[in-house]
């Protein structure tokens, strides 16, 4: 048979499928059949909805912040305090900022980027990370340690954008609303306090960098991270609304804390020692930091500080239980969905408390003593009968000592 001629048909540029089964509307250059369209506006909503409740998160007051990160974080109580307001300020002052756009305020609200001081494994990250969770904004972390100044090999500063990016799926406008949390940012401390002396050129040199950052400037951020190229594409990146949250265990400022406060962290050798050095932190402030080794403009674009509590026996224990997310209640969901009930006894539990202390990482040994303990369990498991699994004292020695 002949082949017979079909004059091309028009598609829909978004499904592909022809006209004759659809409505068809034409554009310039496009087509768009209208069950595309009914698609499209749910997108539209969809994403619609997503605005208004990010929105509706960055008005949460400073209690319903708290509340939140409660559930999560143990203890660090005045942290949690000082960052819910903190947090509070920096989307009110957003917002505002959004509804008057054009408003000349002889006041301008400083942004309230802020510091952790706290021991590691003491939950500064996840504070953080918490608080982006909460506000549904992007969030990244990034080590200040990686960093150097400009011309010297090693990653730019700019590439923590890059990350921010990376976590907001390269939407500019969600980036520029978004968290980063600096760890180590004592790591970058020059050494000594008069910089005419000890220059640290290093940690001098990426702080500078850091503070192209924090002002609040447009940089170029190349897309992928890494060192900047001069044929790279950059994308334009604001930081004036990004939060800046920095962590450090600041190994020592006690004694800086204490020389301000005209006391002698020497006279603190007896038997409430580490008890009282812990209570000096909650003194820390500003000038302690730039004691420390951070450089005045660093300091300045930190007006917040907070400090957080070590993790004693007490509160090792409740973060193995209480979270929202606790390890332990972690491992019985694990089991549960293999039909399995997991009791841990509370020697058990006591024993990984005693192990977390001894490795002094904090809360952040917990897991990886856990693991330890589980492995064996969790392989064996899926292929078993039993029903029910009881970790003992025993049972916990025997197979984080194998
Ligand atoms: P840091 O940043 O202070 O070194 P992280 O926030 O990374 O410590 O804490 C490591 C892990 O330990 C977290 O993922 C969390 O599971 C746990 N953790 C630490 N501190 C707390 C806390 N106060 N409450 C609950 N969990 C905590």
């Amino acid at each position: 048979m002949a082949k017979r001629y079909t004059p091309k048909e028009e598609l829909c540029s978004f499904c592909g499928r022809p006209a004759g089964e659809r409505i068809l509307i034409r554009g310039l250059n496009a087509s768009i059949c209208n069950e595309c369209v009914t698609e499209a506006q749910h997108i539209v909503d969809i994403q619609r909805a997503g605005a208004a409740r990010a929105a509706f998160r960055m008005d949460l007051k400073p209690k319903e912040i708290k509340a939140y990160l409660d559930q999560y974080v143990i203890g660090q109580e005045a942290a949690k305090k000082v960052l819910s307001v903190a947090v509070y300020n920096h989307y009110k002052r957003i917002r505002h900022a959004g509804e008057h756009p054009d408003s000349e305020s002889d006041v301008e609200i400083e942004k309230s980027n802020l510091i952790l001081v706290g021991e590691t494994g003491t939950g500064k990250t996840l504070l953080a990370r918490t608080i982006a969770q909460l506000l549904d904004v992007p969030f990244c972390i990034a080590d200040a340690t990686v960093f150097t100044q400009a011309g010297y090999v090693g990653e730019d500063v700019e590439s923590i954008l890059s990350r921010l990016l990376q976590a907001a799926d390269y939407n500019v406008d969600k980036a520029e609303k978004g968290i980063v949390f600096i760890d180590e940012i004592d790591k970058i401390a020059r050494k000594g306090d008069n910089p005419s002396i000890t220059r640290d050129v290093s940690g001098e040199g990426v702080q500078q960098a850091l503070l192209k950052l924090l002002e609040g400037s447009i940089v170029n951020v190349p897309p992928a991270g890494g060192r900047k190229h001069p044929e790279q594409q950059f994308i334009q990146v604001n930081t004036k609304n990004i939060l800046f949250i920095a962590g450090g265990a600041f190994d020592g400022i006690d004694k800086k804390i204490a020389a301000r406060l005209n006391t002698s962290s020497i006279g603190f050798k007896n038997e409430n020692h580490e008890r009282r050095e812990g209570q000096l932190l909650r003194y820390v402030d500003s000038t302690d930091i730039k004691a420390f080794g951070l450089i005045p403009e660093i300091c300045g674009r930190f007006p917040v500080i907070t400090y957080l509590d070590s993790l004693d026996r007490d509160a090792l224990k409740r973060i193995l239980l209480e979270p929202k997310n606790a390890l332990i209640r972690q491992y019985s969901k694990l089991l549960e969905m293999d039909k399995v009930k997991l009791e841990f006894e509370d020697e058990a539990i006591d024993y990984v408390v005693d192990k977390a202390v001894e490795l002094k990482m904090g809360a952040r040994g917990l897991r990886n003593i856990v693991e330890r303990i589980m492995t064996d369990a969790m392989f064996e498991i899926p292929s078993d009968s039993k029903r029910k699994l009881t970790i003992s004292r025993k049972y916990a020695e025997e197979k984080y000592n194998q």
